[in-house]
């Protein structure tokens, strides 16, 4: 169980944060907010990069967040070639938080402009696996 489960962004499953799975199953995309600094992170961190308390606790990754930038991959980690090609995109929220994650297939690349809406959203993937992607709200 943990991060063996989660289908879509292979450097999270570096992370020892495996509640971060437990949340999609409850379909909530959760971050880390850092207790000492106040900085936030998405995908979760158990440690935080500005001033390295190891101090975190979760926040939902609520609300409307505009794309910031995006990337087409055509070549995939071990595990991921199948999916290919997809979008990876940044989208930073009101907060200052920049999330990290997939663009859903449902948006064609015409559609994709940089400050548009998205929203994160949890998704069941074949077999146990759960991830997150990015949709118009
Ligand atoms: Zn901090």
């Amino acid at each position: 169980m943990g991060f063996d489960r989660f289908g879509t962004v292979s450097f999270v499953s570096q992370s020892k944060v495996d509640k971060f799975v437990d949340f999609l199953d409850e379909g909530k995309v959760m971050g880390t907010k850092c207790k000492s600094c106040g900085a936030k992170y998405f995908p979760p961190r158990n440690d935080c990069a500005q001033c390295l308390s190891s101090d975190v606790e979760w926040f939902e990754l609520t609300g409307t967040g505009k794309l910031a930038t995006y990337s087409k991959l055509m070549y995939a980690p071990s595990g991921f070639e199948k999916d290919l090609p997809y979008r990876i995109c940044v989208v930073e929220y009101p907060d200052g938080v920049k999330a990290f994650g997939r663009i859903s297939a449902a948006i064609s690349d015409d559609d994709l402009a940089i400050g548009m809406d998205l929203v994160a959203v949890p998704i069941k993937l074949s077999g146990n696996q759960v991830a997150y992607e990015f949709r118009r709200p």
